[in-house]
């Protein structure tokens, strides 16, 4: 029997989530989490903490990342599920994704300055606990009385067409699928709809990234409901790809993105079965 519950997709204060890996990991106790992917941007830096209070919790953590694949028009994100322990060529790998984080947000500071806002690489460093991203930098900016809320920033600032906004990535998605998978990886594309295609071209870019070693497509998210699930599950059959179930939770009360909730109607229970027996690290 799979575990009822099974969340991949988790962020914490290694990025930009607001909880610490091990009160994410209380959280998911309480909520009935059985495995939870802590898939943070670009970083596995919550992991051992994460799966060292799961240990405790009776809740299986799997060692996960959200990768930021270039993508100039939207976004593509790639999570990958590694197995245990971590190879250390992938995270010495990753190590150097923080880094193009952070030169990315100290571009993002300049680009500020630049448009007349008074906001320093202080004050940015000073929002993040760990990996730094436009969170942060909308954090500062509300600190700096520049922005009302987050919300505000992003569709102002640090939002897709903004004067501050630098995409995340530098890699091609079709190298970073190939770099997790050859660590050992499965590889789902997270929220496809933030790719920003659809019918034929989403097709194409499906048919590319599988060709390169892409292995899911998170087609059971919080946010997403039956008609869109439906034409996910649809299009990862078509490209002979397992489907993922996921939350995308980052803090309590961002709507639509309870832990352990992948929506309506949510991952069947064969696909969970045959993704489980896929998925690195898991029981
Ligand atoms: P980055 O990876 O640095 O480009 O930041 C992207 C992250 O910003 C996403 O994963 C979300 O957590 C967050 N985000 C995106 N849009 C918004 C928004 N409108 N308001 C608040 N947070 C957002
Ligand atoms: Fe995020
Ligand atoms: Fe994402
Ligand atoms: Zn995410």
């Amino acid at each position: 029997m799979p575990p009822s519950t099974v969340d991949l997709h988790s962020h914490s204060t290694a990025s930009d989530g607001r909880l610490a890996p091990a009160e994410l990991v209380a959280l998911a106790a309480t909520e009935g989490v059985e495995v939870l992917g802590l898939t943070d941007h670009d970083t596995l830096a919550g992991v051992p903490e994460a799966q060292a209070a799961g240990r405790g919790l009776g809740v299986r953590v799997i060692a996960g990342i959200e990768i930021s694949g270039r993508w100039p028009d939207g976004q593509c994100h790639l999570l990958a599920w590694l197995p245990a322990p971590v190879p250390e060529a992938f995270l010495a790998w990753t190590r150097e994704r923080s880094a193009d984080r952070e030169e990315r947000a100290r571009q993002m500071v300049a680009r500020l300055q630049e448009a007349g806002i008074a906001i320093d690489w202080e004050d940015v460093a000073r929002e993040a606990r760990g990996n730094i991203g436009r969170p942060h930098v909308a954090d500062a900016l509300i600190a700096r009385g520049a922005a009302t809320d987050r919300g505000d920033a992003f569709t102002r600032l640090v939002g897709q067409g903004c004067p501050a906004y630098i995409p995340s990535g530098k890699l091609e998605p079709e190298e970073a699928i190939g770099i997790a998978v050859r660590h050992g990886a499965l590889v789902s594309l997270a929220h496809p709809y933030s790719l920003g295609l659809d019918g034929d071209d989403l097709d194409r870019a499906i048919a590319r990234f599988a060709a390169a070693g892409l292995g899911a497509l998170e087609a059971h998210r919080g946010d997403q409901g039956p008609a869109q699930q439906a034409a996910y599950a649809a299009l990862a059959r078509r490209h002979g790809l397992l489907v993922t179930p996921g939350s995308d939770f980052h803090h309590a009360g961002r709507a639509e993105r309870t832990l352990g909730d992948d929506g309506e109607p949510g991952i069947a229970p064969a696909d969970l079965e045959r993704l489980l027996s896929r998925l690195p690290g898991a029981p």
